[in-house]
C-alpha cells in the first residue's frame, strides 16, 4: 500500500522537527513517499533526502512559495523541483529579503500594542534566520503569556484586521509558477479551502493558476472538509488538473494530523505522484 505525503515542513521554515526527525517520523507513520516543503526555502532538502535513504522511503524535492494574488495570500507548492535551478534560487532569495523587513514591522506593531522584543523574540524561534514567519512569533507570544497557545495568538494578533497584521507584498503568482515549472517541478494550489474567498473568486484564483501554468491542487489537505475534498477533487477532474495529498504537518503539538495520516484521493484524481513512475526511488 502506497501512503504519499507531499505537504511537509521543518524547522527550515515555520515546522518544529529537523528534516531528517521529519523523516523519520513519517517512515514511522507508514508514509512510502515523502516531500518536504518549507516555506520559500529548500535549504532542509539534503538532509531530507539522506535520512529517507536510510529510512528507505522515497523522497520527493519541494517547497511552498507565498504569493500574493488580487490583494490575498495565497501558497504554491512546487514539487518535485531541481532546488539549485537558478531561477527558483533567485526567486525565492527575493522572497526571504521581504520576510526579514515584513518582520521587522510585525515588531514594531507589537511594540505599540505594550509587546516589546518581538523580533528577537520571534528570532529565537527562528531556526534559519533566513525565514521569520508568523508561528515563530507566536511562539514567542505564548512564551510571554500573552495567549495560552499559537492558534489563540493568531487569532487576537497575527490576522488580517489584528494588531500585529501587516500588509506584505510576496512573489507574483505567475512568477511562482514560472519559477517552479523552470526549476522541473509541477506547480500546486495549496490548500484550496483555507483562502477566505468566495466560490467566484476562488473560481477566479484556480483560472489565473491555470493561466500561469499551474499544473495540479492539493485535494487532500489536514483541514478540508470531506465536502471540500470532494468540490476539489471535481475542479481537478473538470480543469484536468492533477491531484495531490499532503498533510501540511508543522510539528507536535502544533498540528492536528501526523504525516500519512490523510484520507486517501477521491478515486477520480488524476495523481500527481502518476507522472514520476519509479524513476526517482531512492
Ligand atoms: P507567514 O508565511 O509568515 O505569513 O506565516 C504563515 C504560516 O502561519 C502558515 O504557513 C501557517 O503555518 C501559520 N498560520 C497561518 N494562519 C494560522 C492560524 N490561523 N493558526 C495557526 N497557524 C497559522
Ligand atoms: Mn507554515
Ligand atoms: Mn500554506
Ligand atoms: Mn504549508
Amino acid at each position: 500500500m502506497q501512503n504519499i505525503d507531499l505537504h511537509n515542513h521543518s524547522r527550515v521554515s515555520d515546522g518544529l522537527l529537523a528534516p531528517a526527525e521529519l523523516v523519520r517520523l513519517a517512515a514511522a507513520n507508514g508514509v512510502t513517499t515523502l516531500a518536504l516543503t518549507d516555506h520559500d526555502d529548500t535549504d532542509g532538502l539534503g538532509e531530507a533526502a539522506e535520512a529517507a535513504r536510510g529510512a528507505g522511503l522515497r523522497f520527493i524535492n519541494g517547497v511552498e512559495v507565498s504569493v500574493t494574488w488580487a490583494q490575498h495570500t495565497v501558497h504554491i507548492v512546487g514539487l518535485n523541483i531541481d532546488p539549485l535551478n537558478p531561477a527558483l534560487v533567485a526567486g525565492l532569495s527575493a522572497i526571504r529579503g521581504g520576510r526579514m523587513e515584513r518582520a521587522e514591522r510585525i515588531a514594531h506593531e507589537l511594540a505599540k500594542a505594550g509587546i516589546p522584543g518581538a523580533l528577537e523574540g520571534a528570532l529565537r524561534y527562528a531556526h534559519n534566520p533566513k525565514i521569520v514567519a508568523r508561528p515563530h512569533f507566536a511562539r514567542y507570544l505564548v512564551e510571554q503569556g500573552v495567549a495560552r497557545d499559537v492558534p489563540s495568538v493568531f487569532k487576537r494578533f497575527l490576522v488580517k484586521g489584528k494588531t500585529g497584521y501587516v500588509k506584505h507584498r510576496w512573489a507574483e503568482l505567475g512568477d511562482a509558477v514560472s519559477w517552479i515549472l523552470e526549476a522541473g517541478g509541477v506547480p500546486v494550489l495549496a490548500h484550496p479551502g483555507r483562502y477566505s474567498l468566495n466560490r467566484s473568486a476562488l473560481d477566479s484564483l484556480i483560472d489565473a493558476f491555470v493561466e500561469a501554468g499551474g499544473l495540479g491542487i492539493e485535494v487532500i489537505t489536514c483541514n478540508h472538509t470531506r465536502d471540500q475534498a470532494e468540490l476539489f477533487a471535481d475542479q481537478a477532474t473538470r480543469r484536468g488538473l492533477l491531484a495531490s495529498r499532503g498533510s501540511d504537518y508543522h510539528g507536535p503539538g502544533e498540528s492536528r494530523l501526523e504525516p500519512g495520516k490523510l484520507p486517501p484521493l477521491p478515486p477520480q484524481c488524476v495523481p500527481v505522484w502518476q507522472a514520476w513512475g519509479d524513476a526517482a526511488l531512492h
